[in-house]
């Protein structure tokens, strides 16, 4: 089976084909203006394994995301903190970029700023003018909807159904409410602005991203991705756009759309004070159990958030931590000989392709996930018949799994200090003092480590991790 994803625009399962050419991917990035919120961490996180998963099943992929550092809403927030567009543009760029560290977003080969494109934006902007489908009015260009005829396709709306209301332009001259800003005047003299055919201005939001990816992943390409909130204006924009600037269709071969988080069902917003930024949401939990609780999903899926998942996540991440150090004590010091490779490859086939077959089904994480707690499952019920080299053999299945999903559980060392209270409660037990090595284990709970029996010994390991 070859990795299949469901395509908004067409709602076919579309394969992936493998093939010299690499797999060109563009996810839309964030309008750098404020700190970002477990929302965008979503998107990113479902990207970031998909990009994983796919260069792991030997796709070679090229992921370009973009970074929205010209938009009204940045001009706005500047002037709310009374710092120029740029400098607040590059300081929650900053603090993007850490949160995405911090959160293991590693999979991007190149996030492109749209001021570093304006000559692309003006360019493509020219053609549509050339082509018919822009026209200009006292504020600025507008891109022609009635003249694109599958505008609407994609979030699958009657264009005559849709109500003016969504980022109005305030511009009596346009033709139409749903035209939308492709150049807008910079009026002011110290408002952010270049220069243009059409006098010194700005990008509006939609041509940003057509302009990067016709740069640098070329006029068709296979993934468009981003949240779900997305696809109507601004995908829809983008597809017009190129469409209509290259005459070439399909812009992309599969549109990939992350469902919306909710904060209890309600959306996050500024005036509703339920944003969870990604900073604060981080000092909270830990990045394992964050992103195993983004994995439980399907990508398409909503997520109503509540403390409830994060604690249900948590408890998952420990228990996955539980079962890899056993596995690492019976591989460290387990009796029975080591086994045959061959052996060892036949025991984990059954394991390995139901994971693969979730993973290539449209990207179905909460399968694939499933399939490896039935994994944890098999090991626990054998743990302590298993030879040295099945459980290193298991151990190393699940880590390099769990690794797809961004989920990283070392061996840690376990401090001294616990390791004491460890061997004191073992003297008590061997005494049958059992209030004792009870009173001891609670210590060594609140100290955040959980200690186990085995026949091998009594196994520590860190809570929650
Ligand atoms: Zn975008």
């Amino acid at each position: 089976m070859t990795l299949c994803i469901l395509d908004t625009l067409s709602g076919e399962k579309k394969i992936l084909r493998k093939s010299k050419k690499a797999l060109k991917m563009f996810v839309c990035g964030p309008t750098v203006y404020g700190p970002a919120h477990i929302g965008h961490a979503r998107v990113e996180a479902v990207f970031d394994s998909f990009a994983r998963y796919a260069r792991d099943s030997g796709y070679q992929l090229s992921y370009v995301q973009n970074i929205t550092d010209v938009d009204d809403k940045i001009i706005d927030a500047a002037r709310e903190a009374g710092i120029t567009p740029h400098a607040l543009a590059r300081r929650y760029e900053k603090e993007y970029l850490l949160d995405m560290k911090a959160l293991r977003i590693v999979s991007p080969d190149r996030r492109a700023r749209a001021s570093d494109f304006i000559e692309e934006i003006i360019g493509q902007i020219a053609r549509l003018m050339k082509k018919g489908f822009a026209y200009r009015t006292s504020s600025g260009v507008y891109f022609e909807v009635r003249k694109f005829k599958p505008y609407g396709a994609l979030s699958k709306q009657d264009l005559d159904a849709v109500r003016p209301g969504w980022r109005i332009e305030p511009d009596s001259e346009k033709k139409d409410h749903l035209d939308f800003a492709l150049w807008k005047n910079s009026v002011a003299l110290d408002e952010v602005g270049w220069p243009s055919p059409w006098g010194r201005g700005r990008p509006g939001w939609h041509i940003e991203d057509t302009a990067i990816t016709e740069k640098l992943l070329g006029q068709q390409y296979d993934i468009h991705g981003g949240g779900n909130d997305l696809k109507f204006p601004h995908h829809e924009s983008e597809i017009a756009q190129q469409e209509a600037s290259s005459g070439k269709s399909p812009f992309v071969s599969v549109w990939m759309h992350v469902g919306f988080l909710s904060i209890g069902g309600v959306k996050m917003s500024k005036s509703l004070h339920n944003s969870i930024e990604i900073s604060e949401f981080l000092e909270k939990h830990s990045v394992n159990a964050i992103r195993l609780m983004f994995m439980s999903a399907h990508y398409r899926s909503p997520i109503s958030y509540t403390e409830r998942l994060m604690e249900q996540a948590s408890a998952a991440i420990t228990s996955i931590a539980s079962a890899l150090a056993r596995l690492d004590l019976v591989a460290l010091r387990g009796t029975p000989p080591e086994l045959a490779p061959r052996k060892l490859v036949s025991w984990l086939v059954p394991h390995e392709n139901a994971f693969k077959e979730a993973m290539d089904d449209d990207f179905n994480t909460p399968a694939a996930l499933a399939s490896l707690f039935s994994f944890i499952s098999a090991c626990e019920a054998r743990m302590w018949q298993m030879s040295r080299g099945e459980a290193f053999a298991a151990r190393h299945f699940l880590l390099k799994r769990l690794a797809l999903f961004g989920i990283i559980v070392k061996a840690s060392s376990i401090p001294v200090l616990i390791r004491g209270l460890a061997k004191k409660r073992e003297a008590f037990r061997v005494s049958k003092d059992f209030a004792g090595a009870d009173r001891i284990r609670r210590e060594i709970t609140i100290a955040g480590y959980a200690l186990l029996d085995t026949p091998l010994g009594p196994l520590i390991f860190p809570n929650g991790v």
